[in-house]
């Protein structure tokens, strides 16, 4: 049997990972400033992590949840805890699309309403609701395609407000990233949160704030719509909630009543996956990891805009994004290839920095060194001034 070939893939292939480095068969060592697209929170195969899953494994692996499984408990206090979301409920499920489309089906369930408010250049995943709020015409199938997401530029209060005066009665959720990641480093202003907030709370309808990529302490708070000073009615979270290990969360205010049948899941909220999130909590309280993403994320975007070649250098924490001018258009591909460090893009010119949170200020000077250089050895054969 062969793979479905649904991606393009870079031809490596990965061995070894340890803290923000990997290594591929052939010995090769690579800065990963992309953290499997903003993944690896606390470092790869970080020893915490590795053997709190290993004990677990040891122990029992799985279970359904038609029992008590205590390390699920474990993990909401946790959560609560490390989040400041202490008199939230924890829903486990399994991946990023999961949580946005229980988060979307709850908010439904919860208002009785059908219609959901998305965003220009939003990315919620690819599960039926999920994709169908996701501002990509080209992955949404024909059977996904609904009347009932409205989409709404990014940042407008104006058009939100006429929305809401128009169709509010209909309104069941405002979903939208803090940062959005896919659609290319796009921060959402702190008013046009607090914005969606009180529009929400007014006309009765749920604001979920997709936490999948911005969230989990990337952007130096626990949830980036925290820089807002608002609380969200439902948080999703995935990607650096397991550090690599597949778990995923809903996380939902009190008003929100649970029905027995209402959410579901085979897998979410297995004693593995509990083991790994506990794992990146603990990590990320006792090495002040949230601490550490601001501190170097801000030091990382303050010397990046010292590179005048590169344009927008936007985000918060450590997800930072920037553009590249035409003539740079192959440095992405320049940076993995001659210089060993892998970071992500965002189409059309975008390059995305998704690194662990446990990134140092070293690695980050190795990576800056390395953006020097290669913006020096393409610009000297392109006709761009070079401004390294
Ligand atoms: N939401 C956001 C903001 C994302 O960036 C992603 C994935 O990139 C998802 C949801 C979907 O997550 P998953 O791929 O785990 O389903």
């Amino acid at each position: 049997m062969k793979l479905f070939d649904v991606y393009p893939i870079n031809n490596i292939s990965i061995v070894k990972a340890r803290g923000s480095y990997i290594w591929d068969d052939q010995g090769l060592q690579y800065l990963d400033m992309y953290g499997g697209h903003a993944v690896i929170s606390i470092g790869h195969t970080h020893p915490h992590f590795v053997k709190r899953i290993t004990d677990q494994l040891n122990k029992v692996a799985f279970y359904s949840n038609s029992v008590i499984i205590p390390i699920q408990q474990e993990l909401a206090e946790k959560l609560g805890k490390v989040s400041g979301k202490e008199d939230y409920r924890l829903f486990l499920c399994n991946s990023g699309a999961e949580a946005n489309e229980n988060a979307m089906k709850l908010a439904s369930f919860h208002t009785g309403r059908k219609k959901i408010i998305a965003f220009r250049k939003s990315f919620h995943g690819r599960t039926s609701l999920a994709v169908a709020a996701t501002d990509n015409p080209v992955i949404v199938a024909p059977v996904n395609q609904t009347d009932n997401i409205i989409f709404l530029p990014f940042n407008d209060e104006t058009s939100l407000e006429a929305c809401f005066r128009a169709q509010g009665k209909e309104i069941a959720a405002v979903i939208i990233e803090g940062i959005q990641g896919v659609g290319g480093i796009n921060v959402a202003k702190e008013s046009f949160l607090q914005k969606i907030r009180t529009l929400c709370t007014e006309h009765e309808s749920v604001f979920i704030a997709d936490s999948v990529q911005c969230g989990y302490g990337r952007s130096g708070k626990f949830f980036s719509h925290d820089y807002a000073d608002v609380d969200a009615d439902i948080y999703s979270l995935a990607k650096g909630m397991g550090n690599g290990f597949p778990v995923a969360g809903i996380v939902i205010a009190p008003h929100l009543q649970p029905k027995h049948g209402m959410l579901g899941t085979t897998f979410g909220g297995n004693p593995l996956a509990c083991a790994a999130a506990l794992a990146v909590l603990e990590v990320i309280e006792s090495e002040q990891l949230m601490r550490n993403a601001k501190t170097v994320g801000d030091y990382l975007q303050s010397e990046l805009k010292k590179i005048s070649v590169l344009q927008n250098v936007r985000g918060k924490g450590l997800m930072i994004g920037f553009d590249v001018p035409e003539e740079l258009k192959d440095l992405r591909k320049n940076l993995l290839f001659n210089q060993h460090v892998f970071t992500g893009e965002a189409k059309p010119n975008t390059i995305r920095l998704l690194p662990s949170l446990a990134l140092s200020k070293k690695d980050a000077d190795e990576f800056l060194e390395s953006i020097r250089e290669e913006i020096h050895n393409m610009v000297s054969t392109s006709n761009l001034v070079d401004q390294t």
